[in-house]
Formats: C-alpha cells, sequence, structure tokens
C-alpha cells in the first residue's frame, strides 16, 4: 500500500472529495485506483471559519512499486509501513523462575499482557482492589467522603487512567509503533474501533472499566496470575541483584526480573526503594488548579459556526504561556465535557484531577492549569518533591474545610484578588464538594503570580477563558511523578540489577499511551534477559 500523509479537505466534504485528493497527489487516473483507507484523521481549527479535515490515507492502486519509485523524494508518499507487532522473544519450555510485574495500571498492564502473550506467565501484584469494587469504593468517597487508602482514584485494577477522559495519544517518539499495539489490544478488548484511526482518541471512562477487565482475562488464560490487595513493601537485594518482593502480609516472592510499574502516588512504596538504597533523582513536574468553563464556550471559541458538528465533537485546547518570570504555565489533561474528581490517595489530602465519559457530555469542560517547577524549588534529598506535593496538599485539605470538600474560586475573585463567596454560572462540578474561598494561599507566590499572568493571555487565544464565573479548584498536585528511578539502555535499575523500573511512577511516561509503550518496552527487556540467563544455566 501507499501511505499519503497531510491530505487536507474541508469539514464536510463527500467521499468524492477524498477520492479526487488522492487522484490528485498520485496523478494517476480513477482507473489506477483500488481502494482507500484512512490511517489517521484530524483537524485544523486554527481557522474556526475554515475547519480542515487532515488525513494519512494508505492507498491501494493498480501499480504500487511503481508509483513509490516516481515519489521517492516526496515526503507525503512513502510506502505504508510494517506497523504490526512482533514479540521479541519466546519463553523456553522448562523456565522456572516467574517475572513480576508490580502495578497494573496501563504499564502493568500492557507488560502483564506481553509477558503472558511470550510465555512467561507473569505475576501481577497491585495494592487495589479489582476494577468493579475500586469503583465503588472510588465512588463512595466522592459520594460519601469516606477515602479508602489503598483502593482509590490512584490505586487499583488500571491505575490511575480508569477513572479518567481516557485519552489516548501522547508525543513520544515511537519509531517501533508500539502504539499500536496498544490501540489494537485496546480494540480488542472493548476500546470503539475509531480509537485507531482519529487523531485524538479517547475512550472515557465506563468503557475503560470493561477493558481493563477483558485484559486482565487474557493475562490469566495465558497463563499469568493477577494478584489484587497485593502491596509490595520491600524488596529483597542480594550484591547489588533483586532476588524477590515482600508483600504487606509478610510473605516472599522470589523472582529476579521485577516491574516496577507504581505510578506516581506510590510515595510509601518510594521511600521503601529509597531506604533500600534504589538509586533515585528528583525531578521537575507542575502544581495548578482545576479550571472549568461551559462547554458551550469553549465549543464556539474554538469551533465558531460548526459547534455540534460530529465530527468536532466536544472542543478542547492546548495552551502554553512563557512567564515575565521565566515560569511556564500551560493547559493539562483537558476533559471536554466532563467532571473534576477528587484524586486523593492519602488522609488529610485534596487533590484535583479530570475526567469524563465517551459522550463528553457534561456541562463544564475543565482542564488543569499548572506551572513547572523543579528540584530548586523543593532542596532536600531526592523525595523533597513529594513533601512539597502533600503539604500542598495538606493545606488544600485545609482551605476546603477539612472534610474533604476543595478550596475553589472564581476566576474574576482570583485575578482582582478577593475572595469569592458564592458560585455564579458556572457550576462546580467536583465531588464531594468545593468551599470559596481565596486560592492565593493554596499555592506559592510564585505559582499564583504565573497564572494570574497566563489566565488574561490565554483569554486571548480562547475568548472567554477568563469569564468572571469560570471556576478555579485545588490543588492539582499529581501531574507526573516528582522522582526519576533510573535505569540504564537495558531497561534496568543502573544499581539494582533485575530491577525494571517503568511508567509514569518511575519518571518514564507520562500518560495511559506513554505508560502503556513503556510497559512493552521494558517486558520486552525483560524476556530477552531471562532468555540470555536461562541460556547461561
Ligand atoms: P498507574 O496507572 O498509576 O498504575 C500504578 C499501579 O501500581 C496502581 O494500580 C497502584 O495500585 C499500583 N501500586 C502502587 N504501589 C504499589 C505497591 N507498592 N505494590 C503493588 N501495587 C502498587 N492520562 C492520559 O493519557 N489520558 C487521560 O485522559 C488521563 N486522565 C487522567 C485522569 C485522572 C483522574 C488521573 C488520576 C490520571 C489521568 N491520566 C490520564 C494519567 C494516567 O492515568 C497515568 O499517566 C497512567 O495511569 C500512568 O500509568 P502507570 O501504569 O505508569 O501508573
Amino acid at each position: 500500500m501507499i501511505r499519503l500523509t497531510n491530505i487536507q479537505l474541508v469539514l464536510d466534504h463527500d467521499d468524492q472529495a477524498m477520492t479526487s485528493a488522492v487522484l490528485d497527489r498520485l496523478s494517476i487516473t480513477a482507473d489506477d485506483l483500488v481502494s482507500i483507507h484512512v490511517h489517521k484523521r484530524g483537524y485544523d481549527a486554527r481557522k474556526k471559519t475554515n475547519i480542515m479535515l487532515i488525513y494519512t490515507l494508505d492507498v491501494e492502486t493498480t501499480h504500487n512499486e511503481s508509483l513509490i519509485e516516481k515519489f521517492a523524494k516526496h515526503q507525503l508518499v512513502k510506502a505504508t509501513p510494517d506497523m504490526s507487532y512482533q514479540f521479541v522473544a519466546k519463553a523456553p519450555a522448562d523456565l522456572q523462575e516467574r517475572p513480576v510485574v508490580i502495578g497494573f495500571g496501563p504499564c502493568g498492564l500492557l507488560a502483564g499482557l506481553v509477558l503472558a502473550q511470550m510465555g512467561y506467565k507473569p505475576i501481577i501484584l497491585d495494592r487495589g482492589k479489582e476494577v468493579r469494587e475500586r469503583t465503588k469504593d472510588t465512588f463512595g468517597f466522592w459520594r460519601k467522603k469516606i477515602l479508602n487508602t489503598e483502593s482509590n482514584v490512584q490505586f487499583g485494577e488500571g491505575g490511575a487512567g480508569t477513572f479518567s477522559d481516557g485519552k489516548l495519544y501522547s508525543q513520544v517518539k515511537d519509531p517501533n509503533h508500539y502504539g499500536r499495539k496498544v490501540l489494537t489490544e485496546f480494540v480488542a478488548s472493548g476500546a470503539p474501533d475509531e480509537i485507531m484511526f482519529v487523531s485524538k482518541p479517547h475512550i472515557g471512562t465506563f468503557r475503560l472499566v470493561t477493558m481493563v477487565e477483558q485484559i486482565r482475562a487474557k493475562i490469566i488464560e495465558l497463563g499469568g496470575e493477577i494478584r489484587f490487595s497485593a502491596r509490595v513493601d520491600g524488596v529483597q537485594i542480594d550484591n547489588s541483584q533483586i532476588t524477590g518482593v515482600v508483600l504487606a502480609d509478610g510473605e516472599v516472592i522470589h523472582s529476579r526480573h521485577i516491574a516496577l510499574a507504581i505510578g506516581h502516588s506510590a510515595r510509601d512504596t518510594f521511600q521503601m526503594l529509597y531506604d533500600s538504597k534504589v538509586y533515585i533523582e528528583a525531578k521537575p513536574f507542575s502544581v495548578g488548579f482545576r479550571i472549568e468553563h461551559p462547554q458551550s464556550v469553549i465549543d464556539k471559541a474554538r469551533f465558531g459556526k460548526n459547534v455540534g458538528n460530529p465530527i468536532l465533537g466536544a472542543a478542547d485546547y492546548k495552551l502554553v504561556h512563557h512567564c515575565k518570570s521565566g515560569r511556564s504555565v500551560y493547559s493539562f489533561c483537558m476533559c471536554p465535557g466532563g467532571t473534576v474528581v477528587a484524586a486523593a490517595s492519602e488522609e488529610h489530602g485534596v487533590v484535583t484531577n479530570g475526567m469524563s465519559q465517551y459522550s463528553r457530555a457534561e456541562r463544564n469542560a475543565n482542564s488543569a492549569i499548572v506551572v513547572g517547577i523543579d528540584p530548586s524549588d523543593y532542596p532536600g534529598n531526592p523525595l523533597a518533591g513529594i513533601d512539597f506535593q502533600r503539604a500542598l496538599e495538606r493545606n488544600a485539605y485545609v482551605l476546603g474545610g477539612s472534610n474533604y470538600d476543595a478550596p475553589a474560586q472564581k476566576v474574576g475573585n482570583f485575578l482582582k484578588g478577593t475572595s469569592s463567596e458564592t458560585v455564579g454560572s458556572v457550576e462546580p462540578s467536583f465531588q464531594p464538594g468545593v468551599k470559596l474561598t481565596d486560592l492565593s494561599k493554596a499555592l506559592p507566590d510564585f505559582c499564583i503570580e504565573a497564572i494570574r499572568e497566563a489566565i488574561p493571555v490565554f483569554n486571548r487565544k480562547i475568548k472567554g477563558f477568563a469569564l468572571e464565573d469560570a471556576l478555579l479548584t485545588g490543588v492539582e498536585t499529581r501531574t507526573s511523578a516528582p522522582i526519576c528511578i533510573k535505569r540504564g539502555k537495558d531497561f534496568q535499575s543502573i544499581n539494582t540489577q533485575g530491577l525494571y523500573p517503568a511508567g509514569e511512577g518511575a519518571g518514564y511516561a507520562g500518560g495511559i499511551l506513554s505508560a502503556a509503550i513503556d510497559g512493552i518496552k521494558v517486558a520486552e527487556a525483560m524476556a530477552l534477559s531471562i532468555n540470555t540467563r536461562h541460556e547461561k544455566s
């Protein structure tokens, strides 16, 4: 097949327009064309009066090879690459030792699945509960303020992104097309087919839950074992080689190949690893607030008269501002038609995040507006960023009334520096509830100044962004891990052989797709190392 990139067509084009664009690009006639397959579809809404659809197409013609040769120097015409996934190894039939994966979020899901598909029968451990039980606990917290510190938005089957917008795109370089493998597995487990071709796919919370259950069933069918409420509280290291893990109930599981896919909120586990002398560095992350607007304001600002077009759906945005102070403020994890959620995993802390359903039909749009910070803002040992996050979360808990309500303020008041007394036209979606207050006390002064500078600038890009009644809710602290558990080219910890730091918690991913991709890479590295060791024994 021939891959054509950057085919631009107007929003309401018909099939004939696509055919004509293909014939035009390849200078062929209709008789030469066999078929057209849409590989990717995105849109360019920079000019809302002239929104364009941007396609990557795979085209079959009667003479592919000669056309590929003819267009050899054309950047937008290439042979369609083989994007199918090839396993790098196969488990030896007499293999005794089973690899262990700690954490069953996107990274652990894909690491576990790929190891199982290659025949390694992994043991997967997660501190939280299976996803249906976890859903009850999480909704229990949102509705009744009862926090289960082991089963919540951060911990349990499916990981941190289970109650989310389920955005499935990433900017990581992916020359081996691992992202395709992830999406293919997700579709095979119940995700909608369209995630394969829309440029910014999302699946929403409820579909994610079903998908995660199906992947679990597949791993078990392939001989893998998944254990919930199995928190790893210790590691056994002998002469710089990991030899096993110790569970909270004292059980020891022996293995010399252990993936550490624990996400960014496993603070007790980070401390345990640090105390066990696993090499850890501090790394930059971001803190800020969630902002909520009526979705209709965002739709109108982005799509103009095209609001409601089913191809476009609910509008999103991505904003960045570089402040005079040198700080950057940016929007993060934008959830069109969604809700702001309570994402704490520790008692007496308030943390915000966002989620939505597949339909993205809720009244409000939300996103995090965050300021980049780095280790010079929280000097100390490599775990000092965790103390910084925790202090902000506990402070937000107090500002919210010490009952898991979140502190909130209208944008108009925030910009003027006055406290909010009442909610305006934007109803807060945060559960259990919000307490209106003065958010300037919720973050360090340099963050408040930066966000105050950025919001009016964002208003020039998205009309209505600085709406008087738009609502800020705080605090957003879990944007990424505040640490990096360094690994070498072999994907193993630089000072602990056999330990494979992976995914978001180790500092090697940011988001569902990139964490899942990292899970595949780590599974491959583990399999190759297991086979090498097996050959030598
Ligand atoms: P995690 O998903 O955090 O999984 C880690 C797992 O390890 C957890 O299940 C935890 O229980 C387990 N664990 C931790 N410690 C231990 C231990 N000691 N022993 C055993 N198990 C342990 N990203 C997107 O790309 N798109 C989105 O739309 C999106 N929305 C989000 C919405 C919310 C509310 C949240 C919280 C996050 C969202 N994210 C989103 C981010 C995304 O969820 C994470 O980037 C991703 O889940 C990271 O995957 P991971 O597998 O590395 O870690």
